[in-house]
């Protein structure tokens, strides 16, 4: 059969809620043309983010009854922990209630002033947490992984002379840690390669560096090594996945991605002495080692996630939903950051707008547009993120992006071609899009509660 099906039935519906053109226009002035400051009642397809989104099964909902919610030594945890060791193979692995905690848990324990942190890409809490010991983050992308209208099947990759080359400038004792994020998420979801984790892996033990994965979408990237790289095509995901963990002395994770749950995240290392100060931090910041800041019966739910995100026939669908709205969007001439990543689709405003300048926020007038159209969130990262003035020159950043972030398994392909039909009308009546300011924003992180208006 050709046709691609959702690989599961649905058993309980949420209703979402449909407006009309009328109302959205009043809810996005009402929420200062910020899709953040939108109510989500007020949303038909939310596309915001993959984080914490997905749905869970029934099987993962029926868990939650047997959480065991022994402060220690429960039950569950020990599920959770046979779980994440079937695919990683690590020996300490130590719960969180997110990514970030994971990532403050280790950095507190293995980083300070003096240490530098190369990574592909840093995702922003990575680089925050990195920083906000006194260390500093390097990003080390390939040429490729930076230009948007390059197509390559890795283009997630760690510049391995980069790397080299930083490890001989700073020497070994100021880097503490190599990561990799995979799939590289700041980079534009794009995969990582089986060879340059595995030449990644040469360099750390070459220079005896621990070498630890940033591992949110560890599925997902082990299905596009599948489909893209030599000598993987006939290997199953759970092996391909087994194989990457080999590489690396540990991994921090996001279990709010590939977890399959909305919330969770754990540390993992083979390292003993590194797992003991986590451990003893842990307990500081977050919680006992068999809970980490997460009701059991969370635990319980991620340990069925764990099985569910290795599945092949849910990861087919997975990205073949993402490439199948890449494809209906490209195919009418929208412009993007190609290929396509599994979590999450961006558009490359400064093609899709060139009459609007950076400085006037071409991508959050998209965003807002097809909000206006079709009740749709998405997400500016462009000149609203990460725009800035110096000595009153405006500085924008190298690229302007609307994403659309897939949920997993929360959409159908109907909802879908809801989406590309609405960004395709946005993308037809372009020239009509307008130049917009900010009126008010906030010291840091403005883009999450500045208010815009057009100029
Ligand atoms: C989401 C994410 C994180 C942070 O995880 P939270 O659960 O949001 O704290 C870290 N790294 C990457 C690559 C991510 O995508």
């Amino acid at each position: 059969m050709k046709t691609q099906i959702e690989p599961f039935k649905i058993k309980t519906i949420e209703h979402i809620n449909i407006t009309t053109a009328e109302e959205r226009e009043k809810y996005i002035k009402e929420a200062y043309y910020n899709p953040f400051s939108l109510r989500s009642d007020k949303i038909t397809i939310d596309l915001l983010t993959d984080s914490g989104t997905t749905a869970m099964s029934s099987k993962q909902w029926a868990a939650l009854l047997d959480g065991d919610e022994a402060y220690a030594g429960s039950i569950s945890y020990y599920k959770f922990e046979d779980a994440i060791r079937n695919i990683t193979g690590f020996k300490h692995i130590i719960p969180t209630h997110q990514g970030r905690a994971a990532e403050k848990v280790l950095f507190s324990a293995i980083a300070n002033k003096n240490s530098i942190i190369p990574n592909n890409t840093h995702f922003d809490t990575t680089r925050g947490n990195i920083e906000f010991v006194g260390a500093t983050a390097l990003d080390l992308p390939t040429e490729e992984g930076t230009k948007p209208e390059v197509i390559a099947d890795f283009k997630g990759n760690m510049d391995l002379n980069s790397l080299e080359d930083t490890i001989k400038k700073y020497g070994t004792e100021r880097i503490p840690v190599v990561m990799l994020t995979i799939t590289n998420n700041s980079g534009g979801g794009q995969p990582v390669s089986m060879e340059n984790i595995r030449e990644t892996s040469k360099i750390c033990k070459k220079y005896g560096i621990p070498f630890f994965f940033d591992c949110c979408r560890f599925a997902e990237n082990a299905y596009f090594i599948k489909l893209r790289e030599k000598g993987y095509a006939d290997k199953s995901v759970i092996d391909i996945c087994r194989e990457m963990f080999q590489y690396v002395d540990g991994a921090t994770m996001s279990a709010k991605k590939d977890g399959m749950a909305n919330s969770g995240g754990f540390i993992a290392t083979n390292i003993d002495d590194v797992a003991e100060v986590c451990k003893t931090n842990l307990i500081v910041m977050e919680g006992f080692v068999t809970y980490g800041g997460l009701t059991r019966r969370d635990l319980e739910a991620l340990a069925i996630g764990f099985n569910e995100v290795v599945d092949e026939n849910y990861l087919r669908y997975r990205i073949n939903q993402s490439t199948d709205l890449a494809k209906q969007l490209t195919d009418n001439g929208v412009p993007l950051v190609l290929p396509a990543g599994a979590h999450a689709l961006y558009i490359d405003a400064k093609r899709f707008a060139p009459h609007i300048k950076p400085e006037h926020f071409p991508g959050q007038s998209i965003a807002v547009d097809i909000y206006k159209v079709g009740g749709i969130r998405t997400c500016e990262i462009g000149s609203i993120m990460f725009g800035r003035y110096e000595n009153g020159k405006y500085v924008a950043p190298q690229m302007e992006l609307v994403r659309l972030a897939i949920p997993r398994r929360v959409y159908t392909k109907s909802h879908l071609d809801y989406v590309a039909e609405a960004v395709i009308e946005v993308y037809n009546n372009r020239e009509k899009l307008c130049p917009m300011k900010i009126t008010y924003q906030a010291k840091f992180l403005r883009h999450f509660t500045c208010k815009c208006d057009y100029l």
